[in-house]
């Protein structure tokens, strides 16, 4: 591994937040008050996902009294990941195939699919058996690579969504993302619509736009920010200590 050494002269970072890890300024969980919910989300992040400043999954995650963020590239099944035993086939996971929800249900905005990649038939039955929800955060290449290394996740249900309007997220993210939406956002839609609880999706959008105000904010005042605040800041942990050795060294 060479990585560049960092200059000698470190500017000081502020503090995270230990609930959402974001800096002071982007923290905006102290008021979520976390919904109970029937079904259980989980949230599984690619080890190389270094959008700390806007990166959704924590923040998403914290809505809910029964939520886990993992971190890691695979797993042996979805009760290692859980730490119980789960059977998949009560789990559904947000699709990232090519299929379109527009065109197999234009009607609906969200769409359970059946092996085929067709629309299942038992639409409201299947969401009903639901026991919980699994969501892939990261850029597309990487959710796509925590799709492939994961057989398990062949067995689980697949859903699909169908959003109405483009992500919040507007020209702030350079990355393609699944299904161009946020993790929050994605979890917003799945969730209120499995809970049929509206106010789930309202409350985690406020959180999303109160984040990109700030995010916004910040950038205006403080020239620079997007580049520190995204890919430089969040290392791996691996890659942390490393840089941490060598300034201790030099
Ligand atoms: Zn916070």
């Amino acid at each position: 591994m060479t990585e560049p050494v960092p200059a000698a002269t470190e500017v000081v970072e502020p503090t995270e937040c230990p609930r959402c890890g974001k800096i002071e300024p982007l923290c905006v969980c102290s008021e979520i008050e976390p919904f109970e919910t029937r079904v259980s989300l989980l949230i599984l992040q690619h080890p190389q996902e270094q959008d700390k400043a806007l990166g959704t999954a924590r923040l998403a995650a914290l809505h809910f009294k029964d939520a886990v963020v993992k971190i890691g590239l695979s797993w042996a099944s979805l009760s290692k990941v859980l730490g119980y035993t789960a059977d998949p086939q009560r789990w559904a996971i947000l699709y990232l195939g090519s299929a379109r929800a527009e065109e197999l249900a234009p009607d609906r905005d969200l769409v359970v699919l059946d092996k085929k990649g067709q629309a299942e038939e038992r639409q409201s039955a299947v969401l009903r058996e639901l026991e919980g929800v699994i969501v892939l955060d990261g850029t597309w290449s990487q959710a796509k690579a925590l799709w492939w290394r994961n057989a398990w996740m062949l067995k689980c249900r697949r859903v699909l969504l169908n959003p109405s309007q483009p992500s919040r997220y507007g020209n702030l993210r350079k990355e393609a993302r699944r299904d161009g939406l946020s993790t929050i956002e994605s979890t917003a839609m799945l969730m209120s619509r499995i809970e049929g609880q509206p106010q789930i999706e309202q409350t985690l959008l406020d959180s999303f736009s109160r984040l990109l105000d700030r995010y916004r904010a910040i950038r205006k005042t403080t020239p620079g920010f997007d580049r520190d605040a995204g890919s430089k800041r969040q290392k791996r942990p691996g890659q942390a200590k490393s840089m941490r050795r060598r300034r201790f060294r030099s």
